[in-house]
């Protein structure tokens, strides 16, 4: 790690590998240092016994920006798109999720009429002109669009879906609908994991002279004539030239103590995380065979059963599927009710499960996207951008349209290009 380097990304997760991809290509020397042994930070693939649970559900857009920029860097993705089908449950009652053709003309949770205005809402909902939005938040949008309680619920579920935000009255609706038409559009589950795409992230990195640091922090950063002085958790010193951070706000506030203004400080503190609760379980069989789908109505409950689409186990008739609870910033977090709310969920739709389980792993807040979408923030990241020369920002918050892996590989690659034309001029 000695010497000057050209850039140093930290952070070795989806966003530090896709810029490190990049800017390999250019022949600038380029350090990844990250803070885990694991690389892959929150797009890792953990293997436990012969099974491979993601950290929670993950679903790629298919027809997102990410997947292209993936493939222009000659990353594979294997895996399989999931129906839009399955059930939706309130209370005690199921109704056929109105997702796709059949359940629209199946489901009793609409009547008649309604299900002839949702056939109209999802067209005006893909229909939708991002651009031409107001600023709103979705449950302004949401209410404007129809009056049916019934129709405002299936699009708080698809929001809910389609970008782990539960706070619709806080969450921007330009944001939140972009998503929508993406997700509508099909998603991928991918095949032994989202590792897989790290995996040749890294291999790719690695063949073009990227260097990786793993189990070191990077402490501290200062800028010190033109050139960057990074302090990290080895007592080491490091110089570069170009610093990309890929870290959360709150972290890179700290690795930057005073050189932040005070209208940053106030936007980053602000920030609030998208959280989630996530219960992943491996089971020899489904208790009840043919559910693969399942949302609650009015509680944030989501289940999905993943290895019907993606191959995730070693052992061909292994079950892999997630549960998990979307949760509110406000909400108390407490870690035993979480996981017997999660527990009882899947019990309503697998009865039994747990006598079929292999295996299951329980996290009970998870940061899913380092911000909450709101409105205003567009123009707050703009103007909080950091002015500190070299220095650039990737990551699932970074971007003012998108979040997710949407929203971390669109604004690694922006970023990436950014340093290759300063350092081109
Ligand atoms: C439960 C769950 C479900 C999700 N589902 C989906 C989904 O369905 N679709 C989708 O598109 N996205 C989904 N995501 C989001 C997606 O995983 C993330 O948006 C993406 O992986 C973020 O990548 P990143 O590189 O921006 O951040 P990270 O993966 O967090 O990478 C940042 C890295 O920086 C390292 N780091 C931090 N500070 C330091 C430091 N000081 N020194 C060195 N290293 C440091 C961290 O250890 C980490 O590895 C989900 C996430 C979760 C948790």
């Amino acid at each position: 790690m000695e010497g000057t380097w050209d850039v140093v990304i930290v952070g070795g997760g989806l966003a530090g590998y896709v810029a490190a991809n990049y800017l390999a290509r250019t022949g600038m020397s380029t350090l990844i240092i990250e803070k885990d042994k694991k690389v892959g930070g929150r797009a890792r693939t953990d293997k436990i016994n012969h099974e491979f649970f993601n950290l929670g559900p993950h679903a790629l857009y298919a027809k997102g920006n990410a997947v292209p920029i993936l493939q222009e860097l000659g990353i594979k993705l294997y895996g399989k798109s999931p129906k839009l089908q399955g059930l939706l449950i309130n209370d005690q009652v199921e109704y056929a999720a109105p997702f796709n053709p059949l359940g629209v003309f199946t489901t009793d949770f609409l009547s008649w009429k309604e299900r002839t205005e949702w056939l109209k809402v999802l067209l005006k909902l893909k229909s939708t002109d991002i651009e031409k939005l107001p600023e709103q938040t979705f449950q302004q949008w949401i209410q404007q669009l129809t009056n049916s309680k019934n129709i405002q619920a299936l699009l708080l579920i698809l929001g809910r879906l389609a970008t782990y935000c539960h706070a619709p009255e806080k969450v921007s609706a330009s944001v939140i609908v972009a998503h929508l038409q993406m997700v509508m559009k099909g998603v991928l589950y991918i095949d032994k994991g989202w590792q897989t795409i790290i995996d040749q992230l890294h291999n790719k990195a690695v063949c073009s002279g990227v260097q990786i640091q793993t189990g070191i922090k990077v402490n501290e950063i200062k800028r010190v004539d033109n050139i960057f002085r990074l302090s990290l958790s080895t007592k080491e010193e490091l110089t570069c030239k170009y610093l990309l951070s890929t870290t959360s706000p709150q972290e890179l506030m700290k690795m930057l103590g005073e050189n932040i203004t005070q209208m940053q400080m106030d936007f980053f503190t602000k920030l609030l995380p998208i959280k989630g609760a996530a219960l992943d379980v491996a089971l020899r069989q489904l208790p009840k065979p043919n559910r693969f789908f399942a949302m609650e109505i009015t509680e944030p409950f989501y289940y999905s059963v993943h290895s019907n689409a993606a191959i995730l186990s070693e052992n061909k008739n292994t079950i892999v599927l997630h549960v998990f609870k979307y949760l509110h910033p406000n909400d108390n977090i407490d870690g035993k009710e979480l996981k017997y709310e999660l527990e009882q969920f899947l019990e309503k739709i697998q009865p039994g499960w747990q006598e079929n389980k292999i295996s299951s792993r329980f996290m009970p807040t998870i940061t899913v996207n380092q911000r909450l979408p709101q409105i205003g923030d567009e123009k707050k990241l703009q103007r909080s951008k950091l002015e500190i020369s070299g220095l650039y920002l990737a990551g699932d918050w970074v971007s003012s349209h998108s979040i997710l892996a949407e929203g971390a590989v669109s604004s690694a690659k922006q970023a990436a290009e950014e340093i290759i034309e300063k350092e081109q001029r």
